[in-house]
């Protein structure tokens, strides 16, 4: 073992909201755990900043003081140029921006106790009993692995056959609320393939357009059709600071490769392909995986709890699928729905703090630790 090497019982690569999430599951627990990131914090994360309640509702602390904006109002619009007009007072979704949420997380679980490291994973050897990491700087022995490095997770590539067969792409940007004539309230715009939306903050909107649905035979989303997006919905095309990042949502193909290395939140492919929201399953997935690891003796436990926890998150992933062939595939079909029953039933459950299976079928999908 060279002298640079550093030893740890849990290695968590990424401290996005998955990351901090397990980790501070882990610390409470007294666990020693190490994060580690390519990024140091603040750092820009591509994403459109929306809360839904079941996320909050899981956090470790308060996000009033992070909150800009709670969305009591929603607009759907469909191809044909129909709206759907939904409200609730409690909101469906609370908006943050993203780079000050995972600031204010990361901040959170340092300050009680999680060590950081600001490297980047190169490559892994799972041996007998321990598993060896190397980044750009040391060399890191420990007893589990786990990959909450996003999207385009190295974790997963280094250690699955997981691939994209969906690749979900989105772009955002944001436009200054004082360049916008009218007030607009959150928005969801529907394409053939996924959606553009305005999601209201502080002084601005975070804007942006993504697919959802792969489908060779349309053209993906470009830059230039969140200017097109801007212009018609905001009548004005002046978005700074576009970024845009994959979503992971192969999560239906995903199984641990090994009872010491494990895949949280979108490196797990666990965003759903509905609304493209990913970080309740992330948080909810690292939740999972850290009361698994804290509460079991052994590696194969760990397995077992975390195996059944993914049994009842496919089943959910599944029905986001199916509910995103019909609203992208079935547009008139989808209005007349969103219009005359489900629209009521989603926005109430969704505001408050409810998951899909227990809008729909009344049943909370995941197994009790
Ligand atoms: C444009 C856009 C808009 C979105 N809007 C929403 C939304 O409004 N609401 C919602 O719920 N979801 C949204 N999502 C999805 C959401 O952003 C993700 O599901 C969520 O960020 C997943 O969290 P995570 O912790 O698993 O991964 P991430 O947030 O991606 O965090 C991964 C971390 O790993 C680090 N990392 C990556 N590779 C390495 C490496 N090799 N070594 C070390 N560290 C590494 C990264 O720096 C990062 O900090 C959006 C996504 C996009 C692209």
């Amino acid at each position: 073992m060279s002298i640079d090497t550093i030893k740890t019982d849990i290695l968590i690569v990424g401290a996005g909201p998955s990351g901090c999430m397990l980790a501070n599951t882990l610390i409470e627990a007294g666990k020693d755990v190490l994060l580690i990131d390519k990024h140091n914090f603040p750092r820009h994360k591509p994403c459109a900043g929306g809360l839904t309640p079941k996320t909050v509702n899981l956090l470790p602390f308060n996000i009033n003081h992070l909150k800009q904006h709670d969305s009591e109002k929603m607009l759907f619009k469909f191809t044909n140029g129909k709206t759907v007009d939904l409200n609730h007072i409690e909101g469906a979704c609370k908006m943050v921006v993203r780079e000050d949420f995972d600031n204010y997380f990361f901040d959170y679980v340092t300050s009680k106790g999680a060590k950081y490291l600001n490297n980047k994973i190169i490559s892994v050897d799972d041996l007998n009993n321990k598993i060896n990491v190397k980044t750009n700087k040391q060399d890191i022995n420990c007893n589990f692995l786990i990959g909450a490095d996003g999207a385009n997770s190295t974790v997963r590539r280094l250690t699955t056959n997981l691939n994209f067969k969906n690749p979900v792409f989105a772009f955002e940007g944001l436009i200054d609320k004082k360049a916008c004539k009218a007030n607009i309230p959150t928005k969801f715009v529907f394409n053939k393939l996924g959606y553009g939306w305005v999601f209201p903050k502080n002084d601005h909107y975070n804007i942006g357009i993504g697919n959802l649905v792969y489908d060779p035979s349309q053209p993906k989303p470009k830059k230039k059709d969140l200017f097109k997006f801007a212009q018609e919905e905001l009548g004005t095309d002046e978005i700074r600071d576009i970024t845009g990042f994959p979503i992971g949502t192969e999560g239906l193909d995903y199984i641990p490769s090994s009872k010491k290395i494990y895949l949280v939140g979108d490196a797990a492919g666990l965003a759903e392909t509905l609304l493209g929201e990913g970080i309740y399953n992330a948080v909810v997935s690292a939740k999972y995986l850290g009361d698994a690891i804290v509460s079991s003796a052994t590696h194969d436990e760990v397995f077992n709890k975390y195996t059944n926890f993914l049994v009842g998150m496919k089943k959910e992933l599944s029905l986001y699928n199916r509910g995103s062939k019909i609203l992208y595939k079935k547009q008139r079909l989808s209005y007349w729905m969103l219009k005359l029953f489900f629209g009521k039933k989603f926005m109430d459950g969704y505001s408050e703090g409810k998951t899909l299976s227990e809008i729909i079928k009344g049943k909370y999908p995941f197994p009790s630790i």
